[in-house]
């Protein structure tokens, strides 16, 4: 028998919307012995039955909910009609793009909370999050070996959040064998990435259409490529007949890759440079230098960890954007973003408009965007709404 929790009274309201969290100050009592991972069935305080979810003991969101459906049962089955459905949602989008590379999973938004899938040509590469993620890796990796027979996987659970549910951070194989790196394709990019280092599971997925609209800008232009990771945002813009991109990273890794991937493009590495260096000292030293581009593109790591970190974070935002708009040229165009989940898109419009403000400069947002279409955000779940952008002209 599945163990049980009862909420106190008034706190089954979320989950009668569908959010798939319990908190534990939500929970009133507790029947049965539970370990971490273990499914929990959970019930309002009238004994209405609500969901069915795994078990977190370390962590403030101690319920997980895998279905509000009460005859599912969470077995091999129950994993592979998730990961079927949230593949079925994504083959037009796939068909679209001539997509090699895209999330498969988007854990709590494709109904599997904790489990984020990423495909990278015959490569899926897994991170699993939660206590309940934890327990059936081996469901999840018999339901993807039977959806992808071809496809090697690998975990990439290196992640600070799974300290907060008690967990280690892990990186291991769990089927086939993983080459050290792999190629996938976008929009008719080549992008190489690296599986076991890459950031998070290797790349950023989320910004392929944000990076076709920046490149759509870059015609015979002078482009500041900031954050540039491993330069996917160059091989589109270059492609697109930008006249010059400099991509800027602090990692040399990353540029290293980043030069790389233009090669593979057989794009002209000579229309490129390729700056170690810290943002944030670079634009206020581009600034004093009068250095003038037609383009930036802005797209830093998260800067929000906290509630508490948000203003820290709206000055680091701030900084940035006014150094940009400083720096270009009138007509210019600045494509900013900000992957923090925890800074709300009006924020974020407000900070950028401050910034404009501070930088004496007259901006208009020509396009508002966001994370591609295969990270989905579910309508009960608005949290996994996080990457946001502007695309700015500055007057
Ligand atoms: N634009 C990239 C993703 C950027 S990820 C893409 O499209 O794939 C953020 C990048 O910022 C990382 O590569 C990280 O090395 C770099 N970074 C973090 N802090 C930095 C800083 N202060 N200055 C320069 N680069 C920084």
């Amino acid at each position: 028998m599945t163990s049980s929790v009862v909420l106190h009274p008034q706190r089954e309201k979320s989950l009668l919307r569908h959010h798939p969290w319990v908190f534990a100050s939500a929970i009133d009592k507790q029947k049965g012995k539970l370990r971490a991972g273990d499914t929990v069935d959970v019930y309002a305080s009238d004994n209405t039955w609500l969901g069915r979810g795994a078990w977190s003991p370390h962590s403030q969101i101690q319920i997980r909910i895998w279905t509000f459906e009460r005859d599912e049962v969470i077995d091999n089955g129950f994993f592979l009609r998730r990961i079927e459905a949230a593949l079925e949602g994504r083959q037009a989008l796939i068909a679209r793009n001539g997509l090699t590379g895209f999330r498969v999973v988007a854990a709590e938004s494709d109904r599997l909370p904790g489990v984020t899938i990423d495909k990278y040509d015959n490569l899926l590469v897994c991170q699993l999050l939660s206590a309940g993620a934890d327990k059936h890796r081996a469901k999840i990796v018999w339901a993807l070996q039977k959806c992808f027979p071809d496809c090697a996987i690998l975990e990439r659970s290196d992640v600070a959040v799974r300290k907060k549910e008690g967990l280690e951070p892990l990186v291991q194989v769990l089927h086939g064998e993983v080459a050290d790196e792999v190629c996938i394709e976008e929009n008719g990019i080549k992008v190489l990435l690296d599986p076991r280092r890459g950031h998070k599971t290797g790349f950023y997925l989320d910004q392929r259409d944000n990076r076709a609209i920046a490149a759509s800008y870059a015609l015979d232009k002078t482009v500041l490529n900031c954050f540039s990771y491993t330069g996917t945002f160059a091989s589109y813009a270059l492609a697109n007949g930008a006249k010059k991109v400099i991509n800027m990273d602090v990692s040399q890794e990353a540029l290293s890759m980043a030069r790389r991937n233009l090669e593979i493009n057989q794009l002209d590495v000579n229309r490129a440079d390729f700056i170690q260096a810290d943002v944030f000292q670079a634009l206020r030293d581009y600034s004093s230098e009068g250095r003038k581009f037609d383009q930036i593109i802005l797209d830093p790591p998260k800067f929000v960890d906290s509630k508490a970190g948000l203003n820290r974070a709206c000055r680091g935002y701030k900084d940035i954007n006014m150094y940009a708009m400083q720096l270009l040229e009138a007509g210019g165009i600045l494509c900013t973003f900000s992957c923090s989940g925890l800074m709300p898109t009006d924020l974020f419009h407000k900070v950028v408009a401050d910034a404009a403000l501070d930088a004496g400069r007259q901006v208009q947002f020509l396009e508002r965007l966001s994370q591609a279409a295969d990270h989905p955000v579910a309508s009960s779940y608005p949290e996994g709404y996080y990457l946001k952008g502007l695309v700015c002209r500055v007057l």
